[in-house]
């Protein structure tokens, strides 16, 4: 196990140079809206066929709430695009332990893979609907208390606003 860095970027996660890249998907692995059909408008259709194969083969009810999976990145800047899926919010529920798990499951492929390092967006953050300060806390605690041989985790977050709310949390 090595030191993982944390480091914080204002950005396209698509932009990014890393060995993997993470994708919020939803279970289906068919693509969606936000950064998942970010990142396969700028991965071509490589990333999908290598969902579907997913499908097909492991996933034919869908990737389950936390878990993560990899495939290839395609065009993008990356060896690979890790898909996890986070948990929509619910005020009546406490899923905090499956958007931790997204963050866990995650680095875990990476360690699988051999990716060194590895860039997040700020799961369920968007049209899952998570306050983004709980979701900030939640991922860099995750992050921090997880062993791995990942060295760098690049947290990227789209907008300002988002930024500001990670750095008050990775201070
Ligand atoms: P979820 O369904 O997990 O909420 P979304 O894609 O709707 O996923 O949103 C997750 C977060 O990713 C949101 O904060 C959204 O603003 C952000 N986001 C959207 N597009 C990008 C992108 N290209 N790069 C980085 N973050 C992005």
């Amino acid at each position: 196990m090595t030191e993982t860095t944390i480091t914080l970027v204002q950005g396209d996660i698509t932009r990014e140079s890393v060995d993997a890249i993470v994708n919020a998907a939803n279970s289906s692995l068919l693509g969606g809206g936000g950064v998942d059909g970010a990142i396969h408008r700028r991965g071509g259709p490589a990333i999908l066929a290598e969902c579907r194969a997913l499908r097909a083969s492991r996933y034919g009810k869908g990737l389950p709430t936390g878990q993560a999976v990899a495939t290839t990145a395609g065009e993008l800047d990356a060896r690979w695009v890790i898909h996890t899926v986070g948990p929509v919010f619910s005020a009546s529920e406490d899923r905090s332990d499956l958007l931790a798990s997204c963050y866990r499951e995650s680095l875990k492929v990476a360690d699988e893979l051999g990716a060194r390092t590895v860039a997040f967006p700020a799961i369920s953050t968007g049209v899952y609907r998570w306050p983004m300060d709980d979701a900030a806390r939640i991922a860099v605690e995750t992050v921090r208390a997880a062993r791995t041989s990942v060295t760098e985790v690049r947290f990227v977050l789209f907008g300002e606003q988002a930024y500001e709310v990670f750095a008050a949390q990775a201070g």
